[in-house]
């Protein structure tokens, strides 16, 4: 018997037959399938030196991508046909961090194996899974450059706790996967970091841009300024995103908040900017928690930073 107002299984949803979302473009991947872009959860959170249950953002960012249509009025464009391939979320060990390490590395290893896509896109996690995917990366792809929106180093020593969202970058840089001078760190936060790995960053050439020099600066210049010099020096850039480079008061669903941080507007402004240059490849988004956000404010911001990059020309 058929139903006249009601689909069997299914939430009931306006549909707008004028109007595509972006949810309407992702398709699972399956061998030999091509797409605009990749997308990849590394849901992992186990590494983080502080609560989080950022493993549950792959899921929640995505459920975001049926709030944002594919049409951009700024550019006049429609991306409807930019499809997004959905490789799905990694599974990781439930007790063995090394391992869960291992499995994001070998996943997004497999996943750029494919070849099928432009661009790609990884969903943390917390910061701990920018190791695994930035090495995967380097391997493919050759000399890799890395713009990091953070408010922190990320380079603490690995003694008190080995490999965590705190040392990504350190493992990159010692693990001889990335050149410090090929880092741009954008949004360090005031007395959010210590002298001796701030040092650590300066002895190792990471370029490192103060949310001070951004007030001062524009962070707009600044990354035109910071890609002019990369692109001569590298072969692919990835993008970084830790969510607690933007304030407070656009991200309360980030373990590490705190005031005097970018602004939403700043940072979508940037990772425009970013994401219209040729070499830029691939982006990562961590630590969201969205068991600590507020009406999705995180989230939903993720998922806007996300679309800015798979729609960028
Ligand atoms: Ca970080």
């Amino acid at each position: 018997m058929k139903f006249e107002y009601v689909n069997f299984g299914k939430e009931a949803v306006f549909q707008d037959p004028y109007v595509t979302k972006v949810a309407d473009t992702l398709i699972p991947y399956a061998d030999g399938k091509k797409g605009s872009i990749g997308l990849m959860g590394l849901p992992l959170s186990k590494t983080s030196i502080s609560y989080s249950q950022s493993a549950d953002a792959p899921q929640k960012i995505r459920s975001h991508l049926k709030s944002f249509t594919t049409y951009s009025v700024e550019l006049d464009i429609d991306f409807s046909n930019r499809m997004i391939l959905d490789f799905g979320d990694c599974q990781t060990h439930p007790t063995d961090s090394t391992e869960s390490i291992n499995r994001l590395y070998k996943s997004v290893t497999d996943m750029l194996e494919t070849n099928s896509c432009e661009r790609y896109v990884i969903l943390g996690g917390d910061h701990g899974i920018s190791y695994p995917s930035i090495r995967a990366f380097s391997e493919k792809h050759g000399t890799i450059g890395v713009i990091q929106w953070d408010a922190h180093h990320d380079v603490r020593s690995f003694e008190a706790s080995g490999r965590t969202n705190g040392t990504p970058f350190r493992s990159l840089i010692e693990g001889d996967h990335i050149k410090g001078r090929n880092i741009v760190q954008l949004g360090i936060r005031d007395f959010a970091n210590s002298k001796k790995y701030s040092d650590y960053t300066k002895s190792k050439g990471i370029r490192m841009h103060t949310m001070g020099t951004i007030e001062k600066e524009g962070v707009s210049s600044i990354l035109m300024r910071e890609l002019l010099r990369l692109e001569k020096e590298v072969d692919f850039i990835y993008l970084s995103l830790d969510m607690d480079v933007v304030d407070q008061a656009y991200s309360p669903g980030c373990p590490a908040i705190g005031p005097g941080g970018m602004t939403s507007r700043e940072l979508l402004a940037s990772i425009e900017i970013a994401s219209s240059h040729p070499k830029v490849k691939a982006i990562d988004i961590v630590e969201v928690d969205p068991s600590r956000d507020v009406r999705d404010l995180t989230s939903k911001l993720a998922a806007y930073a996300l679309v800015k990059f798979m729609y960028s020309i």
